[in-house]
């Protein structure tokens, strides 16, 4: 089942502006910036702007809006990082099964070289 949002995750704070990130996008669904301990030379993160702790929460709950701006903004992400030319890997882990760590909602953008193959 899904968590109750914690409003004092790092990525709502983040988010607010309370800790610092290094911003790659931003518009009024979605918020874009650098991993902060990045698994290849492109590691980027998309967030939506609303309180979804997971895909399962945003996909239930977020509105058509929410959601279409949410999906335009992962794939604008990736056109400005100039990854669409040679492809990338977007990933969502979802829940303790899936190695969730931040209970806001974040898509994995990697790339910039071959990425192999998807490690379980
Ligand atoms: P998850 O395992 O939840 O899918 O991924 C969480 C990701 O968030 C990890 O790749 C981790 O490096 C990144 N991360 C955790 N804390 C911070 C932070 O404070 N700033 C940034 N930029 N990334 C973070």
């Amino acid at each position: 089942p899904t968590l109750p949002y914690d409003d004092d995750n790092i990525f709502a704070k983040i988010l607010r502006g309370e800790i610092p990130s290094n911003k790659v996008y931003e518009d009024d669904w979605a918020f874009a910036f650098e991993d902060i301990n990045p698994q290849a030379e492109v590691h980027t993160l998309v967030i939506p702007k609303g309180q979804y702790v997971s895909w399962d929460d945003f996909s239930a709950k977020a509105t058509a809006e929410e959601i279409a701006g949410f999906v335009r903004a992962v794939g604008e992400v990736a056109r400005m990082k100039g990854l669409v030319e040679h492809g990338y890997r977007m990933m969502a882990n979802i829940g303790a099964h899936g190695g969730q760590e931040v209970p806001h909602l974040h898509v994995h953008i990697f790339g910039g070289h071959p990425l192999g193959p998807m490690i379980a």
